[in-house]
């Protein structure tokens, strides 16, 4: 019993995480060697900039004064904020900026009758008849470095970039446990980004500022049962033909949750958009329009949906080697070395889990076991039909950004 139970926890463990390393490994090599950005060009795209909201009266305003006085030519930029029935004074507030401020940009506005998700208001804006080059999607909460704009302008030169997605600046306080365990994590997720943009593109997008071509996405519709619009747009632009990538140096920042339960209820939601992306877009459908897209798919869909299940079946493994192991002590039969190092590993493992953002390893040892759980929970929630479509939003962290 005990060798069965070893074995499938050291196996189990190897065939679901291995891959992850190997393609980790692989993507921070490439993540090195990331594509140039274009030039200036003579002539700028027209961005149209889409701000969905939903109960955002502590943030509007800034957000708003933040767009406008990015530096981009004002006669190519609009912004068009899209509410899901609010039902704070977000838009009380909107329109009486819109009449007072003054500035050179267009600013409109669509009122959805009720709040039917993110995504729906996403597929409200794609029906839309823009007669503008991209759409600039980003979150009321997220503010926009310097240039980002220009940045962007800059991608859409290239015609083979359908999309560009910015990168995440963290703001505030990192000596909170759960703010170093999403850095950690992050810093991962990001080498892993910048790679795939790299080799070709990236499924996975950052949805608080995100740039897609009109010409690729207007007409078409996305999933609006599930949340991950921004990867739901980032993987059609591919089904097109086109590619989306992460840019390094296009930077949004934005505060974390402060409360721990805020942090792993993001975390969770954030995992259910992307099992969802990851079951309906079979990594296959990809092999005839792009090879490098469809392995970085099939990477990703093992990542999202198979490792997390061997990593479960690994730690339930561990879990009565350990307690079958300690009857043998009791009992007094002496246990085999190969067991008894097994045994090691696993305390090691469990005091970096407990003890660990005092040392790198147990920071990304934490890091890996948190994601890994948020995945569980998320495959096992989209079996049962959970709806994670619908949330309160973070209020400390908009708090933060509006004293900033
Ligand atoms: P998080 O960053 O993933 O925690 O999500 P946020 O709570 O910051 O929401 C991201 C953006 O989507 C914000 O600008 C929200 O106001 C907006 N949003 C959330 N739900 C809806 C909705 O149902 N309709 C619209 N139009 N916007 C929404
Ligand atoms: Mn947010």
């Amino acid at each position: 019993m005990l060798d069965i139970l070893a074995l499938l926890q050291v196996s189990a463990a190897f065939i679901g995480i291995g891959p992850f390393v190997f393609h980790w490994m692989r993507m921070k090599k490439y993540s090195n060697q990331s594509i140039k950005i274009p030039s200036e060009p003579s002539s700028w795209a027209s961005l149209t900039i889409v701000l969905p909201v939903w109960n955002e009266e502590m943030v509007i305003k800034n957000k708003l004064e933040d767009l406008v006085k990015q530096d981009y030519p004002k006669d190519k930029m609009e912004i068009l904020v899209i509410d899901s029935d609010s039902s704070d004074s977000t838009m009380e507030i909107f329109h009486k900026w819109k009449s007072e401020s003054s500035h050179d940009v267009k600013v409109k506005s669509i009122q959805m009758p009720s709040r039917l998700g993110k995504s729906a208001a996403i597929n409200r804006i794609l029906v839309e008849p823009l007669n503008t080059d991209a759409i600039v999607i980003t979150d009321a909460d997220a503010l926009l470095a310097d240039g980002a704009l220009r940045r962007i302008g800059r991608w859409l030169s290239d015609p083979n970039i359908g999309a560009v997605c910015g990168s995440q600046q963290i703001l505030g306080n990192s000596e909170i446990n759960h703010i170093i365990d999403e850095k950690t994590y992050r810093s991962f997720y990001h080498d892993l980004r910048i790679g795939e943009s790299a080799v070709f593109s990236s499924p996975i997008f950052e949805g608080s500022l995100a740039a897609y071509r009109n010409s690729l996405v207007l007409g078409h519709q996305i999933d609006a049962t599930y949340n991950a619009d921004d990867s739901q747009l980032a993987v059609l632009v591919n089904r097109l033909g086109s590619r989306s990538i992460m840019d390094s140096e296009l930077c949004f920042f934005e505060y974390l949750p402060t409360t721990k339960e805020a942090a792993s209820i993001r975390r969770l939601r954030r995992a259910n958009g992307l099992v969802h992306l990851f079951s309906r877009n079979k990594p296959s459908s990809f092999s005839s329009i792009n090879r490098n897209f469809s392995r970085i798919m099939r990477m990703e869909s093992w990542i999202h949906l198979i490792m997390p299940l061997l990593v479960l079946i690994s730690l339930i493994s561990m879990f009565f080697h350990i307690i079958f192991s300690t009857f043998s002590v009791i009992r007094d039969v002496p246990l085999q070395v190969n067991h008894t190092i097994l045994l090691i590993i696993d305390s090691l493992i469990l005091i970096s889990l407990l003890f660990g953002n005092k040392l790198r390893i147990g920071q990304i040892l934490r890091s890996f076991f948190i994601s890994q759980w948020a995945l569980i929970l998320a495959n096992f929630g989209m079996f049962r039909g959970v709806d994670y479509r619908y949330w309160e939003q973070d209020i400390e962290s908009r708090k933060s950004l509006i004293e900033r």
